[in-house]
């Protein structure tokens, strides 16, 4: 959650301006909006290393792929390992890799 830099009111998500006060929100607060903290590079070194049991999934935010990749690489006594490594690979290759909450992961 958000709040203005000014009266400290609560903000939405998308909001442009506070409205209780009509402070502009500064830009900046835009980018952290839609960009992540976390790296695709480590997330997708993290699935192709340890992809079997959804290590970068669960990195990313990504709890319900990480937990399934982990029940199949169990299930398959490792063989559905591959997974998980495709999936890195996938990562990698991607042009911009969003985590759970749907923000473009860094490089
Ligand atoms: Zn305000």
């Amino acid at each position: 959650m958000k709040y203005c830099e000014y009266c400290g009111n609560e903000l939405q998500d998308q909001a442009a301006f506070c409205v209780k006060c009509g402070a502009a929100v500064r830009k900046e607060d835009y980018s952290d909006l839609n960009s992540s903290s976390k790296s695709k590079l480590t997330c997708g070194l993290l699935q192709i290393f340890l992809g079997g049991f959804g290590v970068g999934r669960f990195y990313s935010g990504h709890t319900g792929i990480a937990v399934a990749q982990l029940i199949v690489t169990i299930v398959t006594c490792g063989a559905g390992a591959i997974w998980g490594f495709i999936d890195g690979i996938v990562i990698l290759a991607s042009q911009e890799f969003r985590d759970a909450e749907g923000k473009v992961m860094r490089e």
